[in-house]
């Protein structure tokens, strides 16, 4: 048996013998990736039925624990795989994380299609998990700890990043509630699963997301370059065959890598095992090995570093363009999740390169789909150049709305206020340049609308949170007929208490009491028996009372405190003020029924009975 020193030429384009994929170790991983989901229904299910279960165990559940101080599953399932990534290696990725099965099956999918997607190979975006990971995990510990001296020399910059909390110390968040409440919609989620699967997979590889879009592998990264395990190779019988490099779907160089150290030392291995199952000579293996960090050169080495598919200007003026997609996208219609973001952002990122591949040079394929030929662009080029025109134009309407958000939001903070000030009579008057800021946060909050309704963006928040922060904006301003208008369509969606105290407010400041009582009516008859609303009531009807009593007018109060007892029922404290008021008005025979009835009550336990004079 010849002893090989260097791979095949060429060994990367092999392909796997037809038939043979999944292969042994492909099937092991499908039952056990299919088992760790089989177990996440399991515990969804456990919710539904209790609704009370684990808090969720994702390694995003972390943020909430260095954010503010909640010790859930997450945190800790997430300290334990990177503390068993040390010992092991790069384990989690292949064998258990749902975005990993989701790759492969987007991968298997497309190869039984004939479509085998190549990876795409960028140095600078291969920074982009490091950089989530310390925006996710390190940036609300660091933002915390600098932004109070900040705040005093740079107030204007800290004015652009979420105030910060001081830090609540520790919480048990081990049992939940509320268990999705940190999850998208399922809305979101389909198109997630689209973009973070299909597309990143398609257009990137078949571990694409994972290589420039996980925060966590960030985490498994470093701690797979201690780790004393990983693939080891027996050289003796090494062929250099290559097709050991051409099925490894974490785009690992491993004949490269196996020729130079013996063993596997690229931190993106998931220890998948495909290698080791796919080797006609058995030369691989998952073994004990010096960990990568103490080989020399490791997977720095120039011989094993991959190279970049772009030159340096590329590299720079795409990192430039997929930071300003990623943070026109992150957060959007508060609608879009980081990760989402992420995703959306690479696949725009690499759409623009292709799309500048095919304008500028003679021949440019997409998975070995000719674009353009001999300066003709197929019908395929046509369509690729047509999405990325799209998805261009979606990311300059996406970043528009992000902008207004940020200026809303600013501007919102700036100008918010306690609402009494505004809706109830008698209060101080609102600065000028108070007004002016809640002018410029409704305007802005108005951008935000979806274009059909006055805005200029594509997709709107969930729920009524726009309506109800222009008419908040709007109220504060002094526009009161403009808080009306935008108060009346959030109500007529979510009828909160919040939102319907405020509008009973405003109607009272705007019209008088007689329409609040019109409303209040109507409002009862719509919404029911709400506390909100028998408050209003209430406070309305006493004060009526009290103001015809300093007119003199005791009678007229009686009337105003009778109606009282048609929303708060015969309490016999009211049913005594109408007594007295009786009295006061010489009505005794009225008075003394009103009295009577309010003894009654009180002999009786408090239970109301019939009231044959009902008023
Ligand atoms: S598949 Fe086996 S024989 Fe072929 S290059 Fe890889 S380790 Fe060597
Ligand atoms: S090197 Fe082998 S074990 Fe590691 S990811 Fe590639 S195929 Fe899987």
């Amino acid at each position: 048996m010849t002893t090989a020193q260097s791979p095949r030429e060429g060994c990367e384009g092999y392909r796997r013998p037809a038939g043979r994929f999944p292969g042994r170790a492909g099937r092991r991983r499908a039952i056990v990736l299919g088992g760790v989901h089989l177990i996440i229904a399991l515990h969804l299910l456990h919710w539904m039925v209790t609704g009370n279960t684990v808090s969720p165990v994702e390694p995003s559940e972390s943020m909430y624990t260095l954010e503010n101080g909640e010790v859930n599953a997450g945190f800790i399932f997430f300290i334990v795989v990177i503390l068993s990534t040390a010992v092991l290696g790069r384990w989690f990725c292949g064998w258990a994380c749902h975005v990993v099965a989701l790759q492969d099956l987007c991968g298997w999918m497309m190869r039984k299609m004939g479509v085998q997607p190549r990876p795409f190979r960028s140095r600078l975006l291969a920074w982009v998990p490091y950089l989530l990971a310390f925006y996710m995990f390190f940036w609300p510990t660091l933002k915390r700890w600098s932004f109070p001296w900040l705040e005093q020399q740079i107030p204007a910059m800290v004015a652009w990043f979420t105030p910060v909390a001081p830090w609540p110390g520790f919480s048990n968040h081990l049992l939940v509630h509320d268990f999705w409440a940190t999850f998208p919609s399922v809305l979101v989620a389909i198109p997630f699963f689209a973009i973070c699967g299909f597309a990143t997979v398609y257009l990137l590889g078949a571990k694409g997301f994972c290589t420039y879009g996980c925060p966590y592998g960030a985490f498994f990264t470093v701690a797979d370059r201690i780790a004393p395990m990983t693939i080891v190779a027996n050289m003796e019988a090494c062929e250099s065959c290559g097709l050991c490099t051409a099925n490894c779907s974490s785009n690992v160089q491993i004949s490269r890598e196996i020729h130079i150290h013996d063993q596997v030392v690229d931190p993106g291995c998931m220890k998948c095992l495909d290698c080791v199952d796919v080797c006609p000579n058995g030369v691989l293996s998952y073994g004990p090995a010096r960990p990568s960090m103490f080989v020399s050169g490791g997977p720095q080495s120039p011989k094993v570093r991959r190279k970049s598919h772009l030159s340096l200007t590329g590299e720079i003026l795409l990192a430039i363009f997929f930071t300003l997609t990623w943070f026109s996208w992150r957060g959007v219609y508060e609608q879009i999740p980081l990760l989402m973001a992420t995703g959306i952002a690479l696949c725009a990122t690499f759409l623009v390169w292709k799309s500048s591949q095919l304008l500028r040079r003679q021949d440019t394929s997409l998975q070995g789909i000719s674009l353009h030929r001999a300066g003709t662009t197929s019908r395929a080029g046509r369509i690729v150049l047509a999405i990325t025109t799209i998805t261009i134009l979606l990311t300059i309407s996406a970043g528009q709305s992000r902008w207004s958000q940020n200026l809303a939001e600013q501007n919102f903070d700036a100008a918010m206020i306690n609402l009494d000030q505004v809706l109830i009579a008698g209060q101080d008057p609102i600065p000028e340049q108070t007004k002016a800021t809640a002018k410029r946060a409704a305007d802005h909050f108005r951008d935000l609308l979806r274009f059909d309704r006055g805005g200029y963006a594509l997709l709107e928040p969930a729920g009524t949170v726009l309506e109800e922060r222009i008419g908040y904006m709007s109220a504060i301003a002094g526009d009161f007929e403009q808080a009306r208008h935008w108060w009346q369509q959030a109500i007529s969606e979510n009828p909160s208490d919040e939102l319907l105290l405020r509008y009973g407010q405003l109607v009272e400041r705007v019209d008088g009491v007689k329409p609040l009582a019109i409303w209040l009516d109507d409002a009862r008859k719509q919404y029911g028996d709400r506390a909100v609303l028998i408050g209003l009531r209430a406070d309305l009807g006493r004060r009526q009372a009290f103001s015809a009593l300093q007119q003199g007018q005791p009678m007229a109060a009686a009337s105003h405190l009778k109606v009282l007892v048609r929303w708060i029922g015969e309490e016999p404290g009211l049913l005594e003020d109408i007594a007295l008021l009786l009295d006061q008005a010489e009505a005794t025979e009225e008075a003394k029924q009103f009295r009577e009835r309010a003894n009654f009550i009180r002999a009786n336990g408090g239970i109301p009975a019939p009231v044959p004079d009902r008023p």
